[in-house]
């Protein structure tokens, strides 16, 4: 029994690990999630994606969306099959020279009926799902998650933890109930967010293709001001979307010229520019993921060969946002943890050299301190007054 334990477990880290090969080498993930479902979800994804593969970037695009997979409909491109390599991968569906995308929906029981697997089936189904898909090299990743806050996106999230959250909203009081839940959301699996897209807003006509403002608009931008959060854009209602989405080409390239393409293409530029700036924050020292080796939440671990307990931080901007304590699982790798954690910088105590350069060489940066005594709570603090005071 024992042996068979074991046996799964090493699957499981195998699968864990394939995921994370794969998605190495994309530079930039975004993950399109919802409070709930209807909003447009899927419509902006796939705008979003055609949009930055007409900007010449590599682009994939992946559908996990369990409850309504969208994403071959909307691209007019159903009847394209996945192919599996011989290495048991699974090569996307080229869509355009620059644009690839799977869809979860050939794996789901029929069009209309609702994925009755169970819990723990559709979690391993999805991460199995993911890190089977060979990519090669991308720019962008455009991943559709499901919709809501639950135990679905909540994999896809685990599963890309690097990935920068786009959540899309409608105008309207109840819906914005809603964002509050996926920034709580991103708060809790600690994935950054890029920001706030309002769907729905304004309204074009269906006579002259003119804007007219007959819905309520404004709120999420309203939300993302109050939460600190990038205000990515609008996108008004146009019935050109519903025709386009079900007639296979998205609006942003079947009608170019209409004001609904040029919102999708500002929104676009502002998420192109938002992810770059979101890479130089790191770079430039403006946000930083810490983690520490902790004995006691009050207490730096001074020895690598003890490390299995952490404090986790996410500081902007000089300020110490959300601090969590994460165990490390007993077998996994330090280094797998440290990325699974996102961590850009580690706080070690008089580490050897060799430890220091190894976390240097694999894009982690070492802080250093020459105490055990002082909590590492207060250590950061006076490491960012102290910042604060050389601006
Ligand atoms: P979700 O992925 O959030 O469930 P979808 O993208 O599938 O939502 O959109 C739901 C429906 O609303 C679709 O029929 C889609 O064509 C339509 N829709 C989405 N955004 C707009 C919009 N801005 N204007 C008009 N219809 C829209």
């Amino acid at each position: 029994m024992q042996k068979l334990k074991e046996k799964k477990s090493f699957l499981l880290d195998q699968r864990e690990k394939k995921v994370k090969e794969q998605l190495s080498r994309i530079r930039h993930k975004l993950l399109v999630l919802s409070g709930k479902g209807g909003v447009g979800k899927s419509t902006v994804s796939v705008n979003i994606a055609v949009g930055l593969s007409l900007q010449d970037f590599m682009v994939g695009l992946l559908d996990v969306d369990l409850h309504g997979p969208s994403v071959p409909k909307m691209l007019g491109a159903r009847d394209l099959k996945l192919t599996r390599k011989a290495d048991g991968k699974v090569g996307p569906i080229k869509y355009s020279p620059n644009l690839k995308f799977v869809s979860i929906e050939p794996l789901l029981p029929s069009e209309d009926s609702a994925v009755i697997w169970r819990g723990p089936l559709k979690i391993s189904a999805i991460q199995q799902f993911i890190g089977d898909i060979d990519w090669g090299e991308l720019d962008y990743l455009v991943i559709d998650a499901p919709p809501g806050t639950g135990d679905e996106p909540l994999t896809v999230a685990q599963s890309i933890p690097d990935a920068y959250a786009i959540i899309v909203t409608t105008p309207q009081e109840v819906a914005l109930i809603d964002v509050k839940k996926s920034i709580r959301f991103c708060q809790k699996v600690k994935m950054r967010i890029l920001g706030i897209v309002e769907n729905m807003s304004g309204f074009i006509c269906p006579h002259c293709g003119k804007p007219i403002d007959l819905f309520k608009k404004g709120g999420g931008q309203k939300l993302a001001e109050e939460y600190g959060i990038r205000f990515l854009g609008r996108i008004p209602v146009d019935p050109r979307i519903v025709d386009s989405g079900d007639a296979g080409k998205p609006v942003i390239a079947a009608y170019p010229e209409s004001p609904t393409a040029k919102a999708f293409e500002e929104l676009v530029r502002t998420i192109v520019s938002a992810t770059e700036e979101m890479k130089r924050d790191v770079e430039e020292g403006r946000y930083m993921r810490l983690v520490v080796p902790i004995k006691t939440p009050r207490e730096i671990e001074p020895d690598p060969e003890k490390f299995d307990l952490f404090a986790v931080y996410d500081i902007e901007n000089g300020k110490i946002l959300v601090k969590d304590v994460v165990k490390k699982p007993e077998k996994q790798d330090l280094l797998d943890f440290l990325r699974e954690q996102v961590a850009t910088h580690i706080l070690l105590f008089d580490p050897p050299k060799e430890l220091a350069d190894f976390f240097t060489q694999n894009g982690i940066r070492v802080l250093i301190t020459d105490t055990t005594q002082t909590p590492p709570d207060d250590l950061l603090k006076e490491y960012l007054e102290e910042k604060r005071k050389q601006g």
